[in-house]
């Protein structure tokens, strides 16, 4: 299936601590009483399914995943620390998958769901646990035990955050090529692009420190009266009620005049308004496409009209010639952030 997100991790949980041979020292005595203390236990590995990831691109670089071991035990009957836990956040509807089998631990649905998926070591016992009426002065203790060690499997289904809306031509295909890992199908006919397509986009890639990822669909086909049923259109609207936010794609490169694009802008939010009119709520960006193949006189014409006509900035973008695209990610993700 093409609208899955995978990834295969390895999973350390931490070892146990030792516990030691150990014992009390006393004027006179040479075995005092045996105090060697527990080893900790080794940490865990938590999955814990969030709402605040959409995909599971931070896996990506990072392959082994391991949490804190158990501190050995002390003397004078002291413990050692326990491991800490090593809590690793999930998308929510993450499934998580033993790689050789594809046997399914576990499906995290909902937001906080959780999970140990590697058991961290238990702690070796001190030898003053063994000190019995018999033994007073145990020679022996135990090691800590090793932790889980797992390959996992972790898949996503991919649901977009963005959608690409505009009329057949308008550069969606073109667009999500560039700035996904989605790669549909370009051709210079409308409707060519039969189904949506996924991809996932990765906003400035050398930071990997917070979720900087969102998932983009290439919404095609919507024309006039998709909202009717008829053309491709229709089953492309029940995808873009699932999106948060919306890319609306005008292609102003081979207009007269600002009318025209703005006419198919139009109708293109009249058919939104049809199928759902919630759907005129979400949040929108507004992009002047194929800007490469326009002057500068002219870009400035149809942005101004567009930016008076909404009342809002429009961004000129050009996919081929990669004129702000970089710039339209970071847009694209701060939208969906909120801020
Ligand atoms: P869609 O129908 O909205 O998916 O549009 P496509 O991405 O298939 O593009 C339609 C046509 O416009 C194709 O011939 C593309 O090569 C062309 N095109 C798309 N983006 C650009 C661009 O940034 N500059 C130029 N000059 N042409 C583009
Ligand atoms: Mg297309």
């Amino acid at each position: 299936m093409k609208f899955i997100d995978e990834v295969t991790i390895e999973v350390v949980a931490g070892k146990g601590g030792d516990g030691p041979v150990s014992f009390r020292r006393e004027k006179h005595v040479p075995y005092g009483g045996p105090d060697g203390g527990n080893g900790g236990r080794g940490g865990d590995v938590v999955f814990w399914a969030t709402e605040n990831m959409n995909t599971l691109s931070k896996f990506r670089g990072k392959k082994v995943y391991q949490a804190e071991n158990g501190e050995n035990g002390g003397g004078g009957r002291c413990d050692g620390k326990f491991g800490k836990d090593l809590i690793i956040e999930i998308p929510v509807g993450t499934i998580v998958k033993d790689p050789d089998n594809e046997e399914i631990y576990v499906d995290l649905a909902n937001h906080n769901d959780q999970l140990i998926i590697a058991k961290g070591g238990r702690g070796g016992l001190g030898n003053a646990h063994f000190k019995t009426s018999v033994n007073q002065a145990p020679m022996h203790s135990q090691k800590g035990s090793e932790g889980e060690t797992k390959s996992i499997k972790l898949e996503l289904k991919l649901i977009a955050d963005i959608g690409l809306l505009g009329f057949p031509n308008a550069g969606k295909s073109t667009l999500i090529s560039v700035i996904s890992n989605a790669r549909p199908k370009i051709a210079d006919y409308p409707f060519t692009t039969l189904e949506p397509h996924l991809g996932v986009v990765v906003v400035d890639e050398e930071d990997d420190s917070s979720d900087n990822s969102f998932v983009c669909a290439d919404i095609p086909g919507l024309i006039e009266h998709a909202s009717e049923g008829k053309g491709a259109g229709i089953q492309f609207l029940k995808h873009i009620e699932r999106t948060r936010v919306l890319a609306h794609l005008i292609d102003c490169s081979m207009a007269v005049n600002a009318f025209e694009p703005f006419d198919a802008y139009v109708t293109v939010r009249q058919e939104l308004e049809k199928y759902n009119p919630h759907l005129l709520d979400k949040k929108e960006i507004v992009c002047l496409t194929k800007i490469d193949a326009m002057s500068d006189e002219e870009i400035k014409v149809f942005q101004d009209f567009f930016e008076e006509q909404l009342g809002k900035k429009v961004l000129p973008i050009s996919a081929v010639a990669g004129k702000n695209i970089t710039k339209l990610k970071r847009l694209m993700l701060k939208t969906l952030r909120g801020n």
